[in-house]
């Protein structure tokens, strides 16, 4: 299979909403739009088939003063699956997640890997403006831009979205990284899919950052931006029983049902994050992007409490069951100072990705 690669928007497309584009395209999609400037802003919408806020945001904007007005700038859409959107999916049983599968990537090598090194190679040598990757995800999440260096260039495109920026590591192969090597590239999450707020947010972000004619070369400063970087990961391990109610009374590990509020809230030591009703064990697993356990570092037991030990900042906290099984229930993140001398430092170069929890 190869990406459909086209030089106009197909009659209808803009009509569709994400679960019916697959009634005219069938497969990951590259279409070059002209605009006034020529260096073209890559816009990635729908890697994840069922976070729709990207591709409600593009259509949006087509249909806007842009059917009569030439776009400010040259756009290359990327739609990419069209498949499980139209299940409300976000892959299919049969496929891998797409943000998993570009370069860089460390998983076993599929077809859509080739698909995905076939677009990134044809967008490189049309050297991109920017590239922006939209996603959504759940819980209760603020929205947020996302980034895999700490530079400034992309930290300016990640502040216009969003005083909160996070600094991710982790894992391999997100769309994002991969264009990070020839672009500022970032990531938007804008909350919950379908959601109006998502898309009207992503909306104007892309007509700004279509308007723009430069992207300033200087680190925001501490008002304009609260950056975050990633330092582990959180998970059930598998073989505990856990609720989120404890209604089954068989649980080993509860977790309370409105967890996901402390979502971006920066927890002081003692926090309680769950609770061990029959075995007095950290049931929580904090592991570094480097495969550490942090758990004792991160965690401590008291009186049957899980609480927090040093301070920390969650995010894409979930309270979905499937998701905390199948991929994890948080991120811990900590803040990193935007001074210039020390932002740089802490940047930890080409080992940089981008989580997220499946929705
Ligand atoms: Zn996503």
């Amino acid at each position: 299979m190869k990406p459909l690669i086209l030089d106009h928007l197909p009659d209808g497309l803009l009509d569709r909403d994400a679960a019916s584009l697959n009634e005219i395209i069938d497969g990951p999609t590259l279409i070059h739009l002209p605009g006034r400037r020529p260096q073209p802003l890559f816009v990635a919408v729908l890697q994840h088939g069922n976070e729709v806020s990207g591709w409600d945001a593009v259509r949006r904007l087509l249909k806007s003063r842009y059917q009569r007005d030439p776009l400010p700038r040259s756009l290359i859409l990327f739609i990419g699956n069209v498949r499980a959107a139209a299940r409300n999916r976000r892959h299919l049983a049969d496929q891998p997640d797409f943000n998993r599968c570009w370069p860089g990537s460390d998983s076993v090598p599929t077809i859509w890997h080739d698909i995905f090194a076939e677009v990134t190679e044809h967008v490189r040598l049309r050297k991109p403006f920017a590239s922006i990757d939209i996603h959504n995800n759940t819980g209760l999440n603020p929205h947020y831009a996302a980034v895999n260096r700490i530079e400034p260039r992309r930290l300016n495109l990640a502040a216009r979205f969003s005083r909160t920026v996070i600094y991710f590591t982790e894992p391999r192969g997100v769309q994002s990284m991969a264009f990070g090597e020839f672009c500022p590239a970032l990531t938007l999450e804008c909350g919950l899919s379908g959601q109006a707020d998502g898309s009207d947010h992503a909306l104007a972000y892309l007509d700004a950052i279509l308007s723009l004619s430069e992207i300033p070369d200087s680190m925001p400063t501490p008002e304009d931006l609260e950056l975050y970087s990633m330092f582990a990961t959180v998970t059930v391990p598998e073989e505990v029983e856990f609720s989120f109610t404890g209604a089954d009374g068989i649980s080993q590990l509860l977790l309370p049902a409105d967890l996901d509020r402390m979502n971006f809230r920066e927890l002081p030591p003692g926090t309680r994050l769950a609770s061990v009703p029959t075995e007095p064990e950290l049931l929580l697993r904090a592991r570094s992007h480097d495969g550490h356990d942090l758990s004792e570092d991160c965690f401590m037991l008291e009186k049957g409490q899980i609480l927090t030990r040093r301070p920390l900042m969650p995010a894409m906290l979930t309270t979905d069951e499937f998701v905390v099984r199948n991929d994890c229930l948080c991120y811990l993140m900590e803040r990193v100072s935007v001074e210039p001398d020390q932002a740089l430092a802490i940047d930890r170069g080409e080992e940089s990705g981008l989580p997220e929890t499946l929705p």
